[in-house]
């Protein structure tokens, strides 16, 4: 089969050919028909600090996909050859305390697909299949591939209500711009977009954004104040894992707001605990991973219902062979979710 693999600790990767994965009793055979990139597989690519410290070639790469059961271990109950799965990449152990108490998300065995484990983009690809989730059949298989990263925003979106909120929203990479729509169907009364990049601001404002902003050329806290008659917002929503727009966003939240960070930065962050968090009582939520399985249902519900159309956040779609394209695409931030068809 083809895959895309990194093969050395240095920068870059390779479309070779490799044998088709084996099968364990639990495990599921996938033939992939869509994946999609997200930046960590860039970093991979890049062969960046992160990468070299977390992760051992050669492996094959990716971890967002949707495919079809092509076989099945013996003890497999599960799923049936022929049907439609993605899969939650993180691969829990289902036996240490975070398991057994509900949080398999921060199991601390915890293996990620395309890391750990070979990865999406390839032709097949073998997963335990208490992993794989059956997508709903009015999913388009471009839509289905984004449930993973879709998850993260579901999750940062609804880690409180949001109905009738006033939102920041800072980063409108993807996942920002997947949770503008999330926002907006959950109800949110406003939404302010903040990025640099003016081409995922349009997306932003496709996804539903009353106000989108360039910190480049906007102060962020006056526009979040004037858009709230001086209050600041109820909401604010990180998804840029940068420390200047965590900054802002500390300073734009109402006190008694509350602040979910998904975003990931790269040193340490300085934040004035008294002025900026205790004196102004805010809840802090930090967000990895998604809820295992009850994310996934909101996210499919989400989907499937219409509640949110994530089509405008799909700007570009390659063949597998062509996933250095879209690498380049995702390095210039000139796109939004990039799709690689596996399967043409
Ligand atoms: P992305 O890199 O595509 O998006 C980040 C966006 O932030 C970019 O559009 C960038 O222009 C913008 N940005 C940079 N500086 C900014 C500033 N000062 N103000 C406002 N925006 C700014 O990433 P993504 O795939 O959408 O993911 C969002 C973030 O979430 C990333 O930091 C990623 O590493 C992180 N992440 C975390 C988890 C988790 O489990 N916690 C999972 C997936 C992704
Ligand atoms: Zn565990």
């Amino acid at each position: 089969m083809k895959a895309v693999v990194k093969a050395n600790r240095a920068s870059g990767l390779e479309l070779v050919k490799m044998p088709e994965p084996k099968l364990g009793p639990k495990d599921v055979l996938i033939k992939v028909q869509v994946a999609s990139i997200c930046g960590t597989d860039v970093h991979i690519d890049d062969w960046t600090y992160w990468a070299q410290q977390r992760f051992t070639p050669p492996r094959i790469i990716g971890h967002e996909f949707a495919g079809y059961v092509q076989e099945v271990g013996k003890e497999v109950t599960f799923v049936k050859a022929g049907e439609r799965v993605s899969a939650e990449t993180h691969i829990s152990c289902g036996y240490c305390y975070q398991c057994k108490n509900g949080y398999r998300e921060v199991c601390r065995k915890s293996k990620l697909l395309g890391i750990d484990y070979d990865g999406t983009f390839a032709e097949y690809l073998s997963l335990p299949e208490h992993v794989l989730w059956k997508d709903d059949p009015r999913i388009p298989d471009e839509w289905a591939t984004i449930q993973e990263p879709f998850g993260n925003a579901v999750d940062t979106v609804m880690s409180e209500d949001i109905s009738s909120k006033t939102v920041l929203i800072l980063g409108a990479g993807p996942i920002g711009l997947f949770a503008v729509g999330i926002a907006r169907a959950c109800g949110a009364s406003l939404i302010i977009v903040s990025d640099p990049n003016d081409y995922r601001l349009d997306i932003g404002k496709k996804m539903g954004a009353d106000i989108v902003a360039n910190p480049k050329n906007t102060d962020i806290l006056n526009c979040v104040l004037e858009a709230t008659e001086g209050n600041g917002v109820d909401v604010v929503l990180e998804f840029s894992g940068n420390k200047l727009a965590l900054d802002q966003g500390l300073k734009s939240l109402t006190p008694g707001g509350r602040i979910s960070i998904l975003g990931i930065y790269e040193t340490p962050v300085d934040i004035d605990l008294n002025r900026e968090v205790i004196f102004k009582k805010i809840r802090i939520y930090g967000i990895t991973g998604r809820k295992i399985f009850s994310t996934w249902y909101k996210t499919s519900r989400f989907l499937s219902s219409g509640l949110v159309d994530p089509g405008p956040v799909i700007t570009h779609t390659f063949l597998l062979e062509d996933y250095e394209k879209g690498m380049q695409l995702m390095r210039d931030g000139m796109c939004g979710k990039v799709v690689l068809q596996v399967m043409p």
